[in-house]
This record gives C-alpha cells, structure tokens and sequence, in this order.
C-alpha cells in the first residue's frame, strides 16, 4: 500500500512540474473559468469539441500542486473521449475524491485518476482536485462563463 501511495505522489508531483496540456487554445469553442477561493486555485479550461468528441483540451491558471496536476492528468485523460464519456468520468472522480466510492473497484477505468483517490483522506483538498473537474463539466454544458466552488 505505501508502494502504490509513493506512485501515486509521484504522479502528482510530476504533473504538477511539467503539466500537460498548460496552454492556451486559440479559437478554443468552450473557454471556462473555475475558481476554489478556499485554496487560491484558478484555472480556466479549453475546450475543442467536434461531434461529440472532446477534439482538444487544455488550461491554464495557477493554483496547488493537486489542483494543477489534477487538471493535467485530467487533459490527459480526456482528449479523444466523447462528451458522454467524459462526463461519466467527472462523476467516478467525484465519487472516487469524496470516498462516496472505492477506487481499488475502479482501477482500470480511472487509470491514472486513481493517483488522486488518497484526497478523499483530506476534505479540505477535495475542492482542489474537483475544480477543474468541475470547470470542464461546465464548459461542457453552457457556452462561456466563469464558476466558483464555493
Ligand atoms: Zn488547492
């Protein structure tokens, strides 16, 4: 167990040094704001859509290293899925983040989303990994704007 919990920070950590996706999408057609006042993170995510298929997908803003990696990771794992997908899995992350799920049942379908099942242990970071999660799930669903977590 603490094999994996060294993984799993070494993902974080990674990602939030060299995060994936960290850029600004010209002519991007979804551009969303998400703001955790509790912690000071604030990202704004990119969205390509193209027959319900997440085309593209990037950010940038500033925030902790959860928050940062967990918008990397999450680039990362959503580019090429469709809407659908990308919304069933904003829901098992969510499950997973605040312990509504166990994560080890999970393992396959999250992939490296699992890096962040050790946050459900501290409610004060949920927040921090649900932002970008949340931002995208809006941007998804509106056309531009900007949200809090609070
Ligand atoms: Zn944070």
């Amino acid at each position: 167990m603490d094999e994996f919990r060294e993984l799993y920070q070494e993902i974080i950590m990674d990602h939030n040094r060299s995060p994936k996706n960290f850029r600004k999408i010209e002519n991007a057609g979804r551009v969303m704001d998400g703001t955790n006042p509790l912690c000071g993170d604030h990202y704004t995510i990119y969205l390509v859509l193209e027959n319900g298929i997440i085309k593209d997908i990037s950010f940038q803003g500033a925030g902790c290293a959860i928050s940062k990696a967990s918008a990397s990771v999450m680039s990362e794992t959503l580019k090429g899925k469709t809407v659908q997908e990308a919304e069933h899995l904003f829901e098992l992350f969510h499950d997973i983040i605040t312990g509504e799920k166990e994560a080890a049942e999970f393992a396959d379908e999250l992939g490296k989303l699992i890096a962040f099942a050790g946050v459900a242990e501290f409610p004060v970071r949920v927040k921090c990994a649900t932002l970008p999660w949340h931002t995208m799930h809006i941007a998804l669903n509106s056309e531009a704007g900007t949200i809090s977590t609070k």
